[in-house]
């Protein structure tokens, strides 16, 4: 008997008639002679709205709190699951993180997987029952707090479960057919892929594409854990990801996909001595502050000679926090002022085949230019090209660049459900 994880996103399960559709579901995998362990998100825009009403009460919502705020909503959607199942005749359990094993570390609010023990997961699929486990939430043994692992972090939850115990493959059902070559939000005719590897799904989660968490696809790539995106919409095959594009035979596309981004700002020092030491001064103080740095750009300072201009980009979450950090040294270490900027956007193209085709920034530069769109900042990866823009150019930009290198489909991709939130 195999045994199947599947995963339900929050557009999957957003109200009664969802849940018992997705319950319709489950056991027909369960029908078909199959052990099942499910991992749900909260319902809808659930851990939005807790969110929004946390800042209701708080200025400053306690981070422990917020986990015990926010680890409520897998809670509902577990437990009506389970109900739900149960009405068809099958027997299903659900079982919180803490009651899954899934044990972190303390860091709320972005916590990190340290070890699963899925016991009690284990012993209910031994006595036949479907497993149902709420996602985004652990345990903590020392504080015996319980954590939250990061917006998105259901997915890891699944593959997490997925990896301890052995399954044939980790389904992540969502609102669209699969991975597409775009966000078919933004570009309908982005056409769904068949396959992708654990890296080119990696590089699209960074690079924006949230329809699969990055922790995850790390995790799946450590573990050998086969990843299936999906639409629990349809019966329709969606896209599997793995270590390879399926099999030697098959070439690796050049661009897998272009993604957009608009969760980071840039900040500029402006006027920095120029003289050894000083970008490593400048980025120990941004490491101090816990700012995750992307790109990194060095000018001739336009005000002064002798001094250069340096710009980054960071999370717009850790951006705040970054600027008071060398606010406070900026008498110290000689740099004239800063200007912080959250209205930018990063436009990415990935592709294994990247590697092995030089021109794809040409063909890159030569689609932004013809959008008549300006580039502030680029940077490169084995398999990435990412560009800085205006934030309010950002969709054009991407539709653009989809459509320049030929990745336009001829029929609009579906979006079955959720806000895009
Ligand atoms: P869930 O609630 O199931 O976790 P998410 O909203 O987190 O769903 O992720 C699914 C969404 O990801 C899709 O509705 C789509 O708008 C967005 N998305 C972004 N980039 C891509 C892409 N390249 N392929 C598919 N979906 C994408
Ligand atoms: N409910 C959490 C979120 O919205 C976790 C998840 O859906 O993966 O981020
Ligand atoms: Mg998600």
């Amino acid at each position: 008997m195999s045994l199947i994880v599947q995963k339900f996103g929050g557009s999957s399960v957003a109200d009664a008639p969802s849940i018992k559709r997705v319950a319709a579901r489950i056991v027909e995998t369960k029908k078909a002679g199959n052990d099942v362990v499910v991992t749900v998100s909260a319902m809808g825009d659930t851990t939005d709205d807790l969110l929004d009403l946390a800042h209701q009460v708080s200025g400053q919502p306690d981070s422990r709190e917020m986990d015990m705020l926010l680890t409520t909503g897998e809670r509902m959607s577990m437990s009506l699951l389970a109900m739900a199942i149960r009405d068809l005749g099958f027997d299903a359990r659900s079982f919180t993180g803490s009651q899954a094993g899934m044990m972190t570390d303390a860091q709320h609010g972005r916590a990190r997987i340290v070890d699963v023990t899925p016991t009690r997961v284990r012993a209910a699929l031994d006595e036949g029952a479907i497993a149902i486990v709420a996602g985004f939430q652990g345990f903590n043994t020392d504080s015996r707090d319980i954590t939250t692992l990061g917006r998105g972090g259901s997915d890891t939850t699944a593959v997490a479960l997925a990896a301890v115990l052995g399954a044939e493959v980790c389904e992540i059902y969502t609102d669209v057919d699969g991975v597409f070559t775009a966000d078919p939000r933004v570009v309908p005719r982005a056409q769904k892929l068949a396959a992708a590897t654990y890296e080119e799904m990696l590089e699209l989660a960074a690079a924006g594409a949230k329809v699969i968490n990055i922790r995850a696809v790390e995790f799946a790539r450590r573990h050998g854990v086969t990843l299936h995106v999906r639409s629990s919409f349809t019966q329709d095959v969606g896209t599997f990801i793995s270590k390879e594009h399926g099999g030697e035979a098959v070439e690796e596309p050049i661009i897998a996909g272009v993604a957009g981004d608009t969760s980071e700002a840039k900040i500029t020092v402006v006027g920095v001595p120029d003289i050894p030491g000083k970008a490593a001064e400048i980025f120990t103080i941004v490491a101090g502050a816990g700012a995750n740095i992307d790109m990194i750009v060095q000018n001739v300072s336009v005000h002064e000679a002798g001094r250069t201009d340096i710009s980054f980009t960071l999370p717009i979450e850790d951006g705040e926090r970054t600027m008071q950090a060398l606010e406070d040294a900026r008498e110290e270490s000689g740099f004239e002022s800063l200007i912080y900027d959250d209205e930018i956007g990063r436009l990415s193209v990935v592709g294994a085949g990247m590697r092995t085709n030089a021109g794809v920034s040409a063909q890159l530069f030569t689609a932004l230019s013809g959008a008549g769109i300006n580039i502030e900042m680029i940077s490169t990866s084995e398999i990435r090209i990412s560009v800085i823009m205006r934030s309010d150019i950002l969709p054009d930009a991407v539709r653009a660049v989809h459509r320049a290198f030929g990745l336009d489909g001829d029929v609009d991709a579906t979006v079955y459900a959720g806000t895009g939130r």
